[in-house]
């Protein structure tokens, strides 16, 4: 039996979205709480994000008069995934979301907007994106953990969570590792496993999505899977293994995201050749695969001043005009020479025809002067793990509990069905932080 120098009533693994939202959740609760993070400084997968999440029926709709409601997103997730999300979990972030933006923002001040800019597409049927404006996934990380500071909770870096210890359906601790290859036991009253999810790990993408298996990874390389594997290895069951967003446009060699307004407000992907090869509106993560498959892997987004202009607010326009990757060409024939295609094929391509052989509903086609960004597809996080209830409690796959055992985040089953198809934008962070507050509200009342 593992013995503990010490007991902490509530412990958090991961000091992204899901686990700092989960250690404020708990600390308001009334709970001591030690939060654990592998890395010197926080960042995770939340950092690299745009810190959109995605919610219904807030103050901030309200206030630009959007009819939403907990309702109206629990169909949007269940008709994307074609109704194989978990609904129980559906339900739960459905719910939940709303008031847990309005809490982040009214009571744990962090200041959250309506990303207006961003329009209700891929799934969505209402706007309901809601960001920090002028400020990515790297800040929300940072006053997250400014708000911890500031409520007293414990924050243990550089310890990595390698064995999660258990008696029965009861976890009574954990071991963390340090740098220096040292092992030290605590033990909990609960613990929430908010570790992230395991894109960075090969070995299990190979496994549960082989098709992304040749993807390159933009994502945060901590997420290893750490809190899935030790979880299971509990007996916990899994769910939705095969589910991740991959995104099609990571600008090449640049590493900086392409918005997916560029394609939204009337871009469009021409491959090595010069032609178009996909409805560019019909998903944000699917699109990954069709650009796979083209030539050299590669596409370029075509936009034009107008369509840049309307993303311009966004921190990754910027970051693409300060790196000079918008390449932009006067006519048809200077852009297929930077895209090294054929002038009359480059023509022809971006003129709109009616109907549109991908069946997009073609609005005006991109007009010069063309700016272009070269890109390439990237598997960014995954969606499937630890199978919760809807209080964020782990299961086994006889469906009991365990007693103190939750997760939340790219640690656990979420809402985007068993494959790529069914992630809606910024569910990500929707349920990380919808599901870090069930979860550490759950853990607090163990
Ligand atoms: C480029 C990019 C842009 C994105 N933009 C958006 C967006 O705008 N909106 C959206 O909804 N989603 C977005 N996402 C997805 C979103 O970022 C993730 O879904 C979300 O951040 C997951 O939060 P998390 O807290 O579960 O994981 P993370 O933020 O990855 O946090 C997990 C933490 O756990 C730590 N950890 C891991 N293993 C251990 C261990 N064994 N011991 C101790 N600590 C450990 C990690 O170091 C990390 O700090 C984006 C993703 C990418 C890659």
């Amino acid at each position: 039996m593992q013995l503990y120098e010490y007991t902490v009533p509530v412990v958090i693994v991961g000091g992204g979205a899901s686990g700092t939202v989960a250690a404020l959740a708990a600390r308001e609760a009334g709970a001591e709480v030690l939060l654990i993070e592998q890395d010197a400084r926080a960042a995770g997968t939340t950092s690299m994000s745009q810190g959109l999440m995605c919610a219904a029926g807030t103050a901030q709709q309200r206030a630009l008069g959007i009819e939403d409601s907990a309702d109206t997103l629990f169909a949007d997730i269940m008709a994307k995934t074609r109704g194989q999300a978990d609904p129980v979990i559906a339900r739960a972030i459905a719910d939940g979301s709303g008031p847990c933006c309005e809490w982040l923002t009214e009571t744990i001040g962090y200041p959250f907007a309506l990303d207006t800019g961003f329009r209700a597409v891929y799934g969505h049927s209402r706007q309901r994106m809601h960001g920090w404006p002028g400020h990515g996934g790297d800040d929300m990380v940072q006053l997250l953990h400014q708000r911890l500071a500031e409520r007293g909770v414990d924050v243990l870096l550089q310890a990595r969570l390698v064995d999660i210890h258990a008696d029965g359906d009861r976890v009574t601790g954990i071991t963390v590792e340090r740098p220096d290859g040292s092992r030290e036991p605590i033990g909990c009253g609960a613990l929430v496993l908010a570790s992230g999810g395991f894109a960075a790990n090969h070995d299990m993408v190979a496994k549960h999505m082989p098709e992304a298996a040749t993807a390159c990874h933009n994502g945060h390389e901590g997420n290893r899977g750490d809190g899935i594997r030790l979880g299971a290895a509990l007996g916990a069951a899994l769910g939705d293994m095969g589910s991740y967003q991959g995104y099609a446009m990571l600008a090449d060699p640049h590493g900086i995201t392409v918005p997916p307004g560029t394609l939204v407000e009337g871009g469009v992907l021409v491959n090595r050749d010069g032609r178009r090869f996909v409805d560019e509106t019909a998903d944000i993560a699917g699109m990954v695969h069709p650009v796979m498959a083209q030539p050299d892997g590669i596409a370029w987004v075509v936009f034009d001043a107008r369509i840049e202009e309307l993303c311009a607010y966004t921190l990754e326009v910027q970051a693409l005009r300060d790196t000079g990757a918008i390449r932009i060409a006067g006519d048809a024939a200077a852009l297929a020479a930077i895209i090294g295609a054929d002038a009359a094929t480059v023509a022809a391509t971006l003129t709109a025809t009616s109907p549109d052989p991908f069946g997009r509903d073609w609005q005006t086609p991109p007009l010069p002067p063309y700016h272009a960004v070269k890109v390439g597809g990237a598997i960014y996080h995954t969606q499937g793990g630890l199978q919760i209830d809807a209080d964020a409690r782990v299961l086994r796959d006889d469906g009991s509990g365990f007693a103190n055992l939750f997760a939340a985040g790219g640690a656990a089953r979420g809402v985007s069905g068993p494959s790529y198809w069914g992630y809606l934008p910024a569910m990500g962070l929707g349920s990380a932080i919808t599901l870090g507050r069930i979860a550490g509200r759950s853990a607090a009342l163990v």
